[in-house]
């Protein structure tokens, strides 16, 4: 019997009643849990996180809060192996797939641990230099940060039950706000053991953390002004939610994450077989096959010179039909399935309209090999690689963001169309350019910069120490503009502006320096 998933609400453990959704091994179609949120009051949950967790978070200064993340740190990285368990379970993540979600989330904890403690022993955050505001120095003004009073309510996508959640409590947290965090339902497994165990360890005070296992039911309707919304999702779901009373009345905060067309470049200097043409290699086929291109930041379209344009997608073809694809719980595994049928489903109808666009160089719908894998079990397909041969005959390639191990190569004539065409997707998270030739980087930089919310370059300068560009980093902010969603979150001390309400205080210089000591 699989197992049934409570929501932890209130201060206390929920079994939801009425109808359940069912979660499954992407892989080999085993049932694993079951959710359902029927009968769980969520306007009193709302209540409990905002009158009790609230008040017990903010009464600690930010140097106690990160004294909290690091025990978190401590508690979640000592159960990792559980974790990367389930996540090859429940999410079809190989090993290092399964790596890059939890571990993700526990450097993010980190990384919000040193925030903290350069806050140090204070509640709450100046926000730039005293202004002269007056006639005469006496009369100034300056900008602080204070927690919202509310609670912080986040929705997440599927692909990083693990790295989601933590990423945005871990600031929320550290801001003085308490959480109240609904995981995808398909791959909640992950989430919820999480949960458990930040529950059993009695870390957070009572109040801080409520997790929702399933439908958020009428939760979102009970949002108030001093609440905030944090979403991670389709373009779809983040439209829905945009129509909140909560969002258009009330001016409760929404920060979106969306989807993306994320954009590489090539630059013209780059010759075939080159330290920097390898890096970029190597960064799209990790996008393509990462978790079979379900992560948000993964690169969708590549852009080369005209003269590269076979030679790439020739190269990138051999190294996408190298990936061994099978059983992610297999240790030879590269590349795990697509987390559910409904996700496979989306991504084959995609690649059918993709292929009347473009030229299919390598792909297959119904792979042939699977290593352990029951023949007709889990949500395979092989990565897919299409080449564009006339950029403007493919406004697919702009257009949908298909969530899947897909990549299209697509060639351009100048930087200016080049921009363009990068532009064309409506707004990405990140883009890369790969370059050693300093003017071309340095124009397409900057011309993406708007477009853009994060841009790596790659060159031979920093090959083999890049992350690359599919790996958000804690430090800088995460968020792109347009159908990316026009959020920002993470980026460091940047991050808690989003739980936090900025003020202007105006009055005697010298009393404004002494109540709000930089
Ligand atoms: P989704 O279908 O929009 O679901 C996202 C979350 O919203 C889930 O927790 C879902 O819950 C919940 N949800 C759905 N409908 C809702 C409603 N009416 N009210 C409240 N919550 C609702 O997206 P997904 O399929 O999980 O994720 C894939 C998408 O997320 C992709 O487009 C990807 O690009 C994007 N993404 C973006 C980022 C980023 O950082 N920008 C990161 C990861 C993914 P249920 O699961 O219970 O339906």
């Amino acid at each position: 019997m699989p197992v049934k998933l409570k929501s932890f609400v209130g201060g206390r453990w929920h079994q939801g009643s009425g109808k359940t959704v069912t979660l499954l091994n992407p892989a080999t179609e085993e049932p694993l849990a079951e959710t359902s949120t029927g009968g769980i009051d969520f306007r009193a949950a709302l209540t409990h996180a905002r009158s009790v967790g609230g008040p017990a978070l903010r009464s600690m200064t930010f140097a106690e809060r990160a004294e909290k993340l690091q025990e978190l740190y401590e508690v979640l990285f000592a159960n990792r192996e559980e974790f990367i368990e389930l996540s090859i379970e429940n999410g079809g993540n190989t090993r290092n797939d399964a790596k890059f979600d939890v571990d993700g989330a526990t450097a993010t904890l980190l990384a919000y641990v040193d925030v903290g403690k350069q806050l140090g022993d204070r509640h709450l955050i100046n926000d730039g230099e005293s202004t002269q505001i007056g006639r005469t120095p006496r009369y100034a003004g300056k900008h602080i940060l204070t927690p919202l009073h509310g609670a912080a309510v986040h929705v997440n996508a599927f692909n990083f039950p693990a790295w989601g959640m933590i990423e945005k409590a871990a600031v929320a947290w550290l801001a003085g706000m308490p959480v109240v965090s609904k995981p995808a339902t398909s791959t909640a497994l992950l989430a919820h053991r999480m949960t458990e165990i930040i529950i059993d360890s009695a870390v957070l005070p009572e109040g801080a953390f409520s997790f929702i296992a399933g439908s958020v039911g009428d939760l979102l309707e009970h949002l108030g002004p001093q609440d905030v919304l944090a979403f991670t999702g389709s373009g779809d779901t983040a439209a829905v939610l945009r129509r909140l009373d909560a969002h258009t009345k009330q001016s409760v905060r929404v920060n979106v994450e969306a989807d993306s067309l994320n954009a590489a470049v090539m630059g013209p200097d780059v010759e075939a077989g080159s330290e920097t043409w390898q890096m970029m290699l190597n960064e799209v086929v990790t996008d393509v096959r990462q978790k079979a291109g379900q992560k948000c930041t993964a690169i969708r379209r590549v852009f080369v010179p005209p003269a590269k344009l076979e030679s790439f997608s020739d190269a990138l073809g051999e190294r996408l039909e190298d990936i061994v694809i099978g059983n992610p719980a297999e240790a030879s595994v590269r590349m795990g399935p697509l987390v559910s049928a409904n996700q496979l489903d989306d991504v084959r109808a995609a690649i059918e309209v993709l292929q009347g666009q473009t030229t299919k160089v390598t792909g297959s719908l119904e792979p042939e090999e699977l290593l352990g894998i029951q023949v007709g079990k889990g949500y395979f397909l092989t990565p897919h690689l299409f080449r564009v041969d006339d950029a403007a005959s493919a406004p697919i390639v702009h257009e949908r963001e298909i969530f899947g191990p897909v990549v299209s190569v697509l060639p351009y004539e100048d930087t200016g169309t080049l921009i363009n065409s990068c532009a064309a997707g409506g707004g990405s998270l990140v883009s890369s350019v790969y370059s050693d030739d300093r003017n071309f980087s340095r124009e397409l930089l900057i011309g993406l910069a708007p477009f853009n919310g994060r841009l790596t370059h790659g060159s031979s300068r920093v090959a083999g120490i890049s992350p690359g560009p599919g790996t958000v980093m804690p430090m800088l902010v995460h968020g792109g503009p347009g159908r990316a969603g026009g959020g920002e979150e993470l980026g460091g001390l940047r991050g808690l502006s989003f739980y936090m309400q900025r003020t202007a205080v105006q009055g005697y210089s010298a009393l404004l320096d002494k109540f709000f000591p930089d």
